[in-house]
């Protein structure tokens, strides 16, 4: 094969399109632990292949300072990597979907303040896909950011709002819309870009301080669907179709999760972008400990209590929450299942779809402590079990199983679908303190006659349970 065929305009086509199949092979694959991995194997092959094909091109300008990009970047993200706290996952992604709007923005910019020196006419879709990527971009890079900052608590996690707010945004979004009308009709008008970028990347800011920490996984999603969707817009900006698939797929797949998200919550994304949620729960936090008083008394068990009234059971459903992922407990949570299953005794995981602080993450401890997938149940599956269920064992998780959702109209958490623990015959919780959980509100569970709570480090106490239930 000669060097100028693979540099040829076919190669590189027929490369991206390969690279395309296997994005969403990859994705397809992903949709399910069991192929999740193949699945990653094959979206990172695709990726190789698009790079490699675009480093054929013959447009590259500067191999040096291309490898000194994929030096630096790929040392700080390996070093990010290996550092980041699980529990820190949030924010980290966070992080990367600004980092994505922000090259979206940075390219799209440089293709049309370039100009002068290229002589390049912008005509067709691009200046309207310059435009789009940097508005876009920006948003998404400045937004990030907020996210970023809250879900760190470098400033405050809880909702931002003062009078006249969605006013303040209309009219910035509406001075956008007619400054970008500007540019597209005359791309050297730099001017009015700068003033797209300047007013996007404040649209950015002011999108985000309104919502509060408790939503901010949502808005993450809808971030992240905000890079892929700029991302596909710098595609026509650079005619690159393997960067206009990829912006697509990922446009797409973080609305569903978007929307995934929201359902599992049952929120409107209009309510969780507007709707200041965060405040609210806030200072219902802040009574948390009253409404503990007010709703009965909490008797604290032990596990070796405990292991008197497993040795009677046959059947159990474990339901984890953000406090296993917290405590780190997965592999002692596997041990624990084992050892009752070694006694003669069903053990189901019961999984809700927003337990903990992404989608997915208990799945992913889960698997991390190679439990089995088939004993891992989805919440509408598993829900008409808890009835006929001797032991509910609650690990960590507070608002997933907060019956407040079911039965209280006035709960902000009201309508959220729940696991409904209440209805099995015990109900262990395992937890620290009365402290509520992320949505900030008590939890009448713990109050109920068929609950008892085990206070401690989740780690900890299942080690201990694990060990009681052994000797018993
Ligand atoms: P919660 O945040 O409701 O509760 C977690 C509980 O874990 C707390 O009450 C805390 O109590 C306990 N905990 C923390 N650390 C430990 C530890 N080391 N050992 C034992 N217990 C510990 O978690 P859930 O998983 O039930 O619910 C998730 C929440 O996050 C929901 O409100 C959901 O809407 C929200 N959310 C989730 C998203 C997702 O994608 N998963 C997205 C958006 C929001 P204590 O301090 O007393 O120990």
């Amino acid at each position: 094969m000669s060097e100028s065929f693979l540099q040829s305009a076919n190669f590189i086509q027929s490369a991206y399109l390969v690279a395309a199949v296997m994005f969403i092979l990859g994705l397809r694959n992903l949709s399910s632990p069991k192929t999740a991995v193949r699945g990653n194997i094959q979206a990172a092959i695709g990726m190789f292949i698009a790079i490699v094909a675009t480093l054929l091109d013959a447009n590259v300008v500067s191999y040096g300072v291309i490898i000194g990009g994929i030096v630096v970047g790929s040392a700080l993200g390996a070093l990010l990597a290996l550092r980041i706290e699980m529990t820190a996952m949030p924010q980290m992604v966070a992080l990367l979907n600004g980092f994505g709007g922000a090259a979206s923005a940075l390219v799209a910019s440089a293709e049309l303040l370039s100009q002068p020196e290229t002589g390049a006419v912008h005509d067709g879709i691009v200046p309207f896909a310059i435009v789009a990527s940097v508005l876009i971009g920006s948003v998404t890079m400045t937004g990030s950011a907020v996210a970023f900052a809250k879900l760190q608590e470098l400033v405050g996690s809880g909702a931002l709002t003062y009078p006249g707010q969605q006013f303040v945004n209309g009219a910035l979004g509406i001075a956008l819309l007619v400054l970008g009308g500007v540019v597209m009709m005359d791309t050297g008008n730099f001017g009015a870009f700068y003033g797209v970028i300047g007013l996007s990347l404040l649209l950015g800011v002011l999108l985000v301080i309104p919502i509060g920490g408790a939503d901010m996984p949502v808005v993450i999603s809808l971030l992240n669907s905000y890079s892929g969707l700029a991302a596909c817009a710098t595609g026509f900006v650079l005619d690159n179709s393997t960067l206009v698939i990829s912006g697509s797929l990922v446009g797409a797949s973080g609305l569903i999760l978007t929307q995934i998200m929201c359902v599992a919550m049952n929120r409107s994304l209009g309510n969780v972008l507007f709707g200041a949620f965060g405040a609210a729960a806030v200072s219902e936090g802040s009574t948390g400990e009253a409404g503990a008083q007010d709703q009965g008394n909490v008797v604290a068990y032990t596990p070796q209590d405990a292991a008197v009234i497993f040795s009677n059971a046959q059947s159990v459903i474990v339901v984890p929450g953000y406090g296993m992922a917290v405590a780190q407990a997965q592999h002692a949570v596997r041990d624990l299942a084992d050892t009752l299953v070694e006694k003669g005794i069903s053990v189901k995981f019961a999984i809700h779809p927003v337990a903990g602080r992404m989608p997915g993450h208990m799945n992913v401890l889960l698997a991390e402590a190679d439990v089995p997938y088939e004993r891992l149940v989805e919440m509408d599956e598993i829900n008409p079990e808890f009835p006929e269920t001797d032991v509910a064992i609650v690990i960590g998780a507070n608002d997933v199983v907060n019956p407040s959702a079911r039965e209280e109209k006035s709960s902000p958490i009201y309508g959220m679908p729940i696991l409904n623990v209440d209805s099995a015959e015990h109900v262990f919780v395992i937890k620290r303190s009365m402290n509520p959980g992320f949505a900030g509100i008590q939890n009448p569970l713990f109050f109920k006659d068929n609950t008892m709570m085990i206070f401690g480090d989740a780690k900890k106490v299942v080690v201990s349970l694990a060990e009681a239930v052994r000797n018993y």
